[in-house]
């Protein structure tokens, strides 16, 4: 099973993206959770744009991609797993953990640092909360979250499967989690003990620096229970809760050319973390 992933990676990849993407633009047809003001052809064209430049980018900028790295690591037993040969079974399931983890403290760190917080507000700055919200970084933080996780790869060295399962994973989960779907409340408090559901996560995308710098969380939601960050429910409520940042509100702001340059536009303003809570 794992070879047979690993020799289909492309196609694994390709599947699970495109078959998740149409399943959830379906749910958002069949079950909305709230009314979206901003046409959608606007923000899918430029959004899934993004998706074609930060794609091409990876390929162009890594010769060696963290799938590759993991197979050459396991080869010559380098990094921590390896060098203490743990069975595979649960080499694998601390990968997955240990990678979820490592992405969640990227993800505080890209909210600390001001200089980062420029490259991922382009995430925050969508006017909408929808399936391509959670496809819309900027390509530079693509490339350092790359970056970022190849070290990972390199100190960890575990099952190359082990990454691409959690790779394919997080796509899928972040398409799920900032989809506009309505789950039932009861149903969302059961799936939140597994894994960040879209009503945990569109709290990070309020306007309002306190709760856009909480549920940092895009696959595991303990990470945001464990280490302090979770907040349960917007203060204005799903329907009425504003999504975005108070830079670029106007519908210019969502075309593609304006969000590559959005990084060097303004001051980095009150959102990173360490700038203190704010009084709204
Ligand atoms: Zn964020």
């Amino acid at each position: 099973m794992p070879k047979l992933l690993l020799a289909n990676e492309p196609l694994v990849r390709i599947a699970v993206f495109l078959g998740i993407l149409f399943a959830m633009a379906a749910w958002e047809v069949a079950a909305p959770r709230r009314r979206q003001e901003i046409p959608r052809l606007l923000r899918w064209t430029n959004n899934l744009g993004l998706v074609v430049i930060d794609t091409i980018l990876v390929r162009l900028t890594f010769p060696i991609v963290a799938v590759g790295l993991a197979l050459l690591a396991e080869e010559r037993g380098w990094g921590l797993l390896n060098v203490f040969g743990v069975p595979t079974w649960l080499a694998f399931v601390a990968s997955v953990i240990a990678l979820d983890l490592a992405i969640y403290l990227q993800h505080v760190m890209f909210h600390a640092v001001p200089a980062l917080w420029r490259l991922h507000r382009m995430h925050h700055a969508d006017l909408e909360f929808d399936v391509t919200t959670g496809l819309r970084f900027h390509p530079i933080e693509i490339v350092l979250s790359m970056g970022i996780k190849i070290a990972v790869v390199a100190a960890l060295g575990p099952p190359a499967v082990a990454v691409l399962v959690f790779e394919v994973l997080l796509n899928a989960t972040a398409m799920f989690n900032h989809s506009n779907v309505r789950i039932p409340q009861g149903m969302d408090r059961i799936l939140r003990w597994i894994v960040v559901t879209p009503d945990m996560h569109r709290i990070h995308h309020s306007i309002h620096p306190s709760e856009t710098n909480s549920n940092f969380g895009f696959n595991l939601p303990w990470w945001d229970k464990l280490l302090g960050t979770y907040r349960p429910q917007p203060k204005e409520g799903h329907d009425s809760m504003t999504i975005g940042i108070e830079q670029f509100r106007t519908g210019r702001d969502l075309w593609l050319d304006r969000m590559l340059i959005q990084p060097l536009r303004g001051p980095a303003s009150g959102y990173p973390i360490n700038r203190g809570g704010d009084a709204k």
